[in-house]
């Protein structure tokens, strides 16, 4: 058997191309353009890249961005008066503050002060609170991807064991948390291992759809999975650079192996990464509507 690629890039661009009709028809029925704000603070290049990025796919779609760069020595005060501005200002839908923060500046602080309704990547308190009950506002964007890619490849986790590999607070605890819920798209047998779990390819073997967010190349091998496994690779590793100066990426999944056994699998590139960007977009579109009363 040789696994269904699950095509992120298509899924993303579908779900652009809706999201670009949303705008147009908000723009043309209520007089409403989304506005994402965007605070990059220092000089991070992959940081300026994926501000960049998010800022472009803002363009495409027609929400009106609108950025902020300060230099590295910014401090936390001047940092928390700008999201108080941004926060008071109705135009603003959404907030992105770029991390990681410069080192004197506490990331906890700043997220913490960015207005919940505006919290379009989904890490407040309030939205992580509000995921854990079952009565979400804004989901964090990767494992609110992972979601979508599941849905649109129809293939529904509802009974199944999820097991998830990592337990960061942007993608491991999430997901595992998304899953466990007692909704649509949901309902599954969660189990979550980490750096000290003992014998990991127990767990993983166990796993009708395995979810691995780890950041160690091609750390799941084909002997620790079972056959018919829907995978999805959540690992973005840079393995080299291309003669062209390209970044050459690798996920956290053995591909060419694993791929003989699994069901589905999502490539690196190409796979879960797409959908981050995308649902950034779709929280951005979504408080849009929120903020003016719109269904
Ligand atoms: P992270 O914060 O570094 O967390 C990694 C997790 O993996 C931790 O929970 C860690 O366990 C666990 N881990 C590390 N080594 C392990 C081992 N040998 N055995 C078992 N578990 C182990 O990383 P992250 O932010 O979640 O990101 C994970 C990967 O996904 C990275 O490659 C990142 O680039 C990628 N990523 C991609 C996207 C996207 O849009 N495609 C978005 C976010 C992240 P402990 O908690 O015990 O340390």
């Amino acid at each position: 058997m040789e696994a269904q690629i699950i095509d992120g890039k298509a899924i993303s661009r579908q779900l652009l191309d809706e999201l670009k009709a949303e705008v147009e028809s908000l723009e043309s029925e209520h007089g409403i353009k989304p506005c994402l704000a965007t605070i990059l603070v220092g000089n991070d290049s992959a940081s300026q890249v994926y501000v960049a990025s998010k800022v472009r796919m803002c363009e495409q779609l027609g929400i009106t961005s609108y950025n902020t760069v300060l230099p590295e020595e910014t401090t936390e005060e001047e940092l928390l008066e700008i999201i108080e501005k941004l926060n008071a200002d109705p135009a603003v839908n959404g907030i992105l503050v770029q991390v990681p923060l410069p080192k004197h500046i506490n990331e906890h602080r700043i997220l913490f002060a960015i207005n919940s309704k505006k919290d379009v990547d989904g890490f407040h308190p309030m939205n992580v609170g509000r995921m854990v009950i079952g009565e979400p506002h804004f989901l964090p964007c990767t494992p609110h991807g992972i979601k979508v890619l599941l849905e649109r490849s129809g293939i529904d986790p509802s009974g199944k064991h999820v097991v998830v590999v990592g337990r960061s607070n942007i993608v491991g605890k999430p997901i595992a948390n998304i899953m466990v819920q007692k909704a649509a798209g949901a309902n599954a047998t969660v189990t979550i291992c980490h750096s000290a779990t003992k014998d990991i390819a127990s767990y993983t073997r166990q796993a009708d759809i395995l979810i691995a967010a780890i950041g160690k190349p091609k750390f799941i091998t084909a002997d620790m999975v079972k056959e018919g496994v829907v995978v999805i690779d959540v690992g973005t590793n840079q393995i080299g650079v291309s003669s062209t100066g390209k970044r050459i990426l690798c996920g956290d999944v053995d591909f060419e192996n694993v791929k003989k056994k699994a069901s589905y699998i999502t490539p690196v590139p190409g796979g879960v990464g797409p959908m981050t960007i995308a649902m950034l977009m779709y929280d951005t579109v979504k408080s849009a509507k929120m903020m003016n009363g719109i269904k």
